[in-house]
């Protein structure tokens, strides 16, 4: 069942479509003065070292993160996303990669809370330790201590999910991702949704997934599209055209409910840069495409 390292695809392609946009949500949400709670059903182990035995086994973040490590071209959307993976290595050098925990903590204002779940025996462990070392850092500097801004919990993220709802200020961004190695995952996702939507539709639900052959993964945007909630957006970024064997991740995607008005035109000035950057073939490309409950109105749009 803990098959899943996050460590082996830290950095790679679909980290950078997840993490620029987690950057994104941060933003608009710190722009109103009441504070918010940001949950994170599952998150990983917070950092990754990029010369570990598991990243560099793999060599993901090679046509992810390396990619844009040395551009002087960033649009100024994605440059603040890369900034955050700066802070991370002050040296210069790209060796640490940081999972949405560490982007969390780095945009989220000092104000707002952060409560992050993670089920794997050993990821717990590290993201716990890391969390601990970056405080330690931070009372170095001589920040001020942050009390309980950051919790977290050995526990299956979807009951968390729902036990935090409806948070105490009625602000929250909600980031779900998990390992989608078995289907029922997939399902979990949709049910978690529907259920939080109950408790709080007010709230900010951002949805990874791996765009896959399966047919779990085919149909999964358009059962999000389904929920009651009163907007999605949808963006996939693919840099690869699939093999036949159908092995490899060449395409993701995110689903947001309740995305920020600012996120399409941040999306459609960032995905054509990303498809150039980071595409690997003729297959590269992108989609966006929005919808609201009140009309169905749907706008899809690719290069
Ligand atoms: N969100 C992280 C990031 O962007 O840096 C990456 C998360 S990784 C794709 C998925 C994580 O979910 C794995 O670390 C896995 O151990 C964990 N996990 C799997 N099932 C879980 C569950 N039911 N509740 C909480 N965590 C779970």
């Amino acid at each position: 069942m803990f098959s899943y390292r996050h460590a082996y695809h830290a950095g790679n392609h679909a980290d950078v479509l997840k993490h620029f946009i987690q950057v994104q949500l941060h933003q608009y949400m710190n722009q109103k003065d009441t504070a918010y709670t940001y949950i994170d059903t599952h998150s990983g182990a917070g950092v990754y070292a990029l010369d570990s035995a598991q990243a560099s086994r793999s060599g993901e973040f090679e046509d992810g993160i390396a990619r844009l490590w040395n551009r002087d071209d960033l649009p100024p959307a994605l440059a603040e996303y890369v900034d955050v993976v700066r802070a991370l290595n002050p040296s210069g050098k790209l060796r640490y990669y940081p999972g949405s925990p560490y982007v969390a903590e780095q945009v989220a204002r000092p104000e707002d809370r952060l409560r992050l779940f993670e089920l794997h025996p050993s990821d717990i462990k590290i993201l716990v330790d890391n969390f601990r070392k970056l405080e330690a850092h931070q009372a170095e500097q001589g920040e001020r201590a942050r009390g309980r801004r950051v919790l977290i919990d050995y526990k299956d993220g979807f009951q968390g999910l729902k036990a935090l709802l409806p948070p105490p200020s009625r602000r929250a961004l909600v980031l779900i991702d998990p390992p989608y190695e078995v289907k029922l995952d997939y399902k979990h996702v949709r049910d978690a949704l529907e259920e939080a939507l109950k408790r709080f539709p007010g709230g900010m639900y951002a949805v990874w997934y791996p765009v896959l052959q399966r047919m779990e993964s085919r149909q999964f945007a358009d059962r999000l599209k389904r929920l009651p909630a009163k907007e999605w957006l949808h963006v996939t970024l693919t840099v690869a055209t699939p093999g036949p064997d159908g092995t490899g991740l060449h395409s993701s995607g995110m689903f947001i409910l309740n995305p920020p008005y600012t996120l399409e035109p941040t999306l459609r000035q960032v995905l054509p840069y990303l498809v150039q950057v980071l595409g690997q073939d003729g297959g590269a490309t992108f989609r966006i495409e929005r919808g609201t409950q009140v009309t169905g109105a749907m706008a899809a749009a690719g290069p």
